[in-house]
């Protein structure tokens, strides 16, 4: 575990740190070299504030009480690491603007107003959002994109995700990510050759169409893979998650990416180089 306080470590606060991924985003920092955790929030009421960070964490005390307040916390960080819900993330988007405190977030559902929100923020910080932050599916993304431009559409593209039985959507918030990413390097609109659903007597498959297969079951946190079918020939490329560690871990690596880069809207591509 990093004990380090020393005055170069990046200061980064988990707002929400009592949920799943805050808990996991707690242990993530504690455990790195070069950072510290600098402090944590959760929703007013929760049963946790006033509660050590590290040991709700399963890690041990730490020193850093959670707290409800998040403007002093905010303003205490060099990066603020968010997955909470989106009507928080909006608000911790505004305190971090104006305490000049970089943004990394993952929160999902986010509604027009709130994304707009991103926008107004990264005039005054730097803000990494991606819905996936997982380095080994930004990386299948961009693989996706570069076969899609390489492959005409000769080439079949279906989309096949698995996910545990609790899941509520379909297709996968990343599954279709990949789609857009395999229409973006075609050419095309995704939403134009998008085919989600398939039943009964559906005729031959339309040149270009890009599919998706659902399963469900389990307790499988996701796998996706993406199947480029010629004739005489199939590429697949997968991504299986066995661990949500990946998305801590990939938030992380966000928020050192921060460090020195000019205000502005990212995602994980741009952590990892790979954007055009
Ligand atoms: P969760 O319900 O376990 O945790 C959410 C936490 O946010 C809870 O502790 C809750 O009390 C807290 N919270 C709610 N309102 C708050 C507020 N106003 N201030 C501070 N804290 C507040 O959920 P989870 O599974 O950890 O997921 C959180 C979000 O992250 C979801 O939107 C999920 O879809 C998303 N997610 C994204 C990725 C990614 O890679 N981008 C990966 C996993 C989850």
């Amino acid at each position: 575990m990093a004990t380090n306080n020393s005055a170069d470590n990046l200061k980064i606060a988990v707002v929400g740190s009592t949920g799943r991924m805050g808990q996991m985003l707690v242990r993530e920092v504690m455990s790195r070299e070069g950072c510290v955790l600098s402090g944590a929030t959760d929703r007013k009421g929760s049963d946790f504030i006033g509660r050590d960070a590290g040991e709700v964490a399963g890690l041990g005390a730490c020193g850093v009480i959670i707290q409800d307040d998040p403007a002093p916390v905010i303003a205490e960080a060099d990066v603020v690491i968010d997955f909470t819900r989106p009507e928080a993330t909006e608000e911790h988007l505004r305190l971090a603007a104006q305490a000049g405190c970089a943004f990394v977030g993952g929160t999902t559902g986010l509604n027009d107003a709130q994304k707009h929100a991103i926008e107004l923020a990264a005039r005054h910080i730097p803000v990494v959002f991606a819905a996936n932050m997982s380095v080994g599916v930004t990386l299948l993304s961009a693989l996706t994109k570069k076969i899609a431009q390489v492959l005409d559409d000769d080439y079949d593209i279906e989309i096949v995700e698995m996910h545990h039985r609790h899941k509520v959507d379909a297709p996968s918030g990343t599954a279709l990510l990949l789609g857009q990413s395999a229409a973006e390097g075609r050419g095309v609109i995704h939403d134009d050759v998008k085919q989600a659903v398939r039943d009964g007597h559906t005729g031959p498959r339309p040149k270009g169409e890009i599919g998706y297969a659902t399963l469900r079951g389990g307790d499988v946190i996701g796998d996706h893979t993406v199947i480029f079918a010629g004739e005489g020939e199939r590429i697949e490329v997968t991504h299986k998650a066995s661990s949500r560690h990946i998305y801590a871990s990939g938030a992380v690596r966000a928020a050192f990416w921060t460090k020195g880069c000019k205000n502005g809207v990212y995602d994980m591509a741009d952590v990892l180089g790979l954007s055009d």
